[in-house]
């Protein structure tokens, strides 16, 4: 099954997207985490990407599209994957559907993550990443064990450039501009399922297994 995980900066898609692959045991495809790679080892889309990344912009569509179409083509997809961050416009849309169609998978549901603003802010601007692997903490609600180290790898911590303020506000008038309103979109064709990502990690995990179909009783 295909699932495709839209909302707000924030709203915590890319941490329940890890939890619920790990479930599953489909892979987790997260845009951000992609490009973030690829600014890492400096290749020439990461050199492209960098500066629309730190400002908070959206990347060129080309580069998603053919980043996106390349990983789901992959193996590991076949059953199935949870796709985070993509798509984030109307043009990433109409190309997504395209692809589907081509490689003859289905789309099963985008899951709506719907979280007010005020505990989004607060989530990113706490949020600290590894710089070496990319797991992602927070100082108040995801602590790691030892101040500024990652748990998994021993890593350094740091805070993403687009968690600054500045490039948080850009990202969610982009957001609203541009992602927003695939919501109607994915209405329309009936695939849309919208959960309440507010309150613990732990409780809006336990809200996306029901929406999912594996709802704890
Ligand atoms: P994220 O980790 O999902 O918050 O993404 C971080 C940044 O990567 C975004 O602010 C964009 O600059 C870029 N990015 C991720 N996914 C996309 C996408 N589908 N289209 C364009 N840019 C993206």
């Amino acid at each position: 099954m295909i699932l495709v995980f839209l909302g707000p900066p924030g709203s915590g898609k890319g941490t329940q997207a890890k939890m619920l692959a790990e479930k599953l045991k489909i892979p987790h495809i997260s845009l951000g985490d992609i490009l973030r790679e690829e600014v890492r080892q400096g290749s020439d889309i990461g050199k492209r990407a960098r500066e629309f990344m730190d400002a908070g912009k959206l990347v060129p569509d080309e580069l998603t599209i053919e980043l996106t179409r390349k990983r789901i083509s992959d193996p590991d997809c076949m059953s199935g994957c949870i796709i985070d961050g993509f798509p984030r416009s109307a043009v990433q849309a109409e190309a997504f559907d395209n692809m589907l169609d081509e490689m003859k998978l289905e789309l099963g549901k985008v899951i709506y993550f719907k979280v007010d603003k005020e505990q989004v802010v607060e989530r990113l601007s706490g949020r600290r990443s590894c710089k070496n692997c990319g797991a992602v903490f927070h100082v108040k609600y995801k602590r790691p064990k030892v101040e500024n180290k990652c748990d998994l790898c021993g890593g350094e911590l740091y805070q993403r450039k687009d968690d600054e303020e500045k490039a948080i506000r850009t990202r969610f008038e982009v957001y609203a501009e541009q992602t927003k309103p695939l919501i109607e979109r994915y209405q329309k064709q009936n695939k849309l399922a919208a959960i309440d990502a507010g309150g613990s990690i732990e409780s809006v995990f336990s809200r996306l297994l029901s929406v999912v179909g594996y709802g704890r009783n």
